[in-house]
């Protein structure tokens, strides 16, 4: 175990690391060379900071840490291009982490939590329960460890999409993406960076007045409560009307694109009917917004009607989990629901998951709690 008084170096930001040299008598520029082995060089211990004397490094590791999980196992995809690690944290949970490379993109694919509360009937990560909030550390080591293992020079997307709720983790959540966020640290730009939600309404408002250029992508999943509500309990608290309700509100605060994500499970929610319902509940997000952002706003996403600019919708077939006894509707089915869409004048994307023979694909990340003899 760490000793609890050592301070998680990948817990500050670059600010907040120089503040606490100072504090403790080291010169703040320190800090920066610091931050350089670990962001840039990918060198997490003290003893191998070269450019600081031995008495320095010594001196740091007194103060400080930089607690590394350990990684359980490491599976990549038949294709090459998806890299899953099982990652240990030291309280001997364990969590999930994806590196995905398609084409030029380089994404991680980041856990938020170790386990889930929010029960959605078809994702593997909430089927264990929840154990708890990771913390911003864990969040962070998650992208370092995805770049070095996967030996992706640049990571160049991070994607708040695997286990756990991310809004409902929402301080370290943000903590982590500052500093992923801050050229002194990580540096990646804000607009490379997605958080995803199954619709936490009071955390999307929070998020919309944080002044980040983040994307957000809510989790819709049914056009109407009755079809939410019997696959996503989060619908008892927040139901569809409300959670559009809000995302209108941030569009209009953030004039920020909002993509929705709709999974596409036969028998459950990918009729006509409900390609349908899904068109009209969205296009009262477009009028609305259509009134008040310029002309140029609307069509930032590339779109070629009026109403598509102001939210987007992303189609992901459904990827088997044990527990959720139903399938993907067939191509035909998947394509016929995307033109209903985009007939409406809503711009409409299929996801086809990949890394689904490592079980890395959305919705397939799990996390559990090693005990006693497995440990
Ligand atoms: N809790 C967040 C982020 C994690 S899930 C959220 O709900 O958005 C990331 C995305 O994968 C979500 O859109 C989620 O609904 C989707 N997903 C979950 N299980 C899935 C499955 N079995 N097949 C396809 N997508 C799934």
């Amino acid at each position: 175990m760490n000793s609890p008084s050592l301070i998680n170096v990948l817990d500050l930001g670059a600010e907040e690391l120089k503040n606490k040299f100072k504090e403790l008598g080291f010169e703040p520029y320190r800090a920066g060379q610091v931050l350089q082995w670990v962001y840039k060089k990918g060198v997490y211990d003290f003893s191998r900071m070269t450019n600081l004397s031995l008495d320095l490094r010594e001196k740091f590791k007194k103060s400080f840490l930089l607690a590394m999980p350990e990684v359980v196992e490491r599976e990549v995809s038949e294709d090459g291009n998806s890299l899953k690690l099982l990652l240990k944290l030291e309280d001997n949970h364990l969590i999930e982490t994806v590196y995905i490379r398609s084409d030029d993109r380089h994404t991680v694919c980041v856990s938020s939590q170790a386990g889930c509360k929010f029960h959605c009937a078809f994702c593997a990560s909430g089927q264990n329960g929840f154990f708890r909030n990771l913390t911003a550390s864990e969040i962070v080591v998650q992208v370092l460890m995805a770049r070095d293992i996967s030996s992706s020079k640049k990571i160049t997307n991070i994607v708040f999409m695997g286990i756990g709720e991310p809004l409902d983790n929402y301080g370290q959540l943000m903590k982590a993406i500052r500093i992923l966020n801050s050229k002194n640290a990580f540096g990646i730009g804000a607009r490379k960076m997605t958080i995803s939600t199954c619709g936490v309404i009071p955390k999307i408002e929070a998020l919309s007045a944080e002044g980040i250029q983040i994307e957000l992508a809510v989790s819709l999943h049914g056009p109407n409560d009755t079809v939410r509500g019997a696959i996503m309990p989060v619908n008892n608290t927040y139901p569809v009307k409300s959670l559009v309700e809000a995302c209108r509100q941030y569009i209009k605060k953030t004039k920020r694109v909002i993509t929705f994500e709709y999974i596409l499970v036969k028998g459950v929610n990918a009729s006509e009917k409900e390609a349908r319902e899904l068109s009209r509940l969205l296009k009262g997000i477009s009028a609305t917004k259509r009134r008040r952002i310029s002309p140029k706003r609307r069509f930032v996403d590339g779109s070629d009607t009026p109403f598509g600019g102001l939210c987007k919708v992303n189609l992901i077939p459904y990827n088997p989990i044990q527990e959720f006894f139903h399938d993907a509707p067939s191509y035909d089915e998947i394509v016929q629901f995307q033109k209903i869409l985009q007939s409406n004048g809503i711009k409409t994307t299929v996801r086809f998951s990949k890394g689904q023979d490592i079980q890395a694909a959305c919705g397939q990340l799990r996390s559990v709690k090693l005990t006693g003899n497995n440990k």
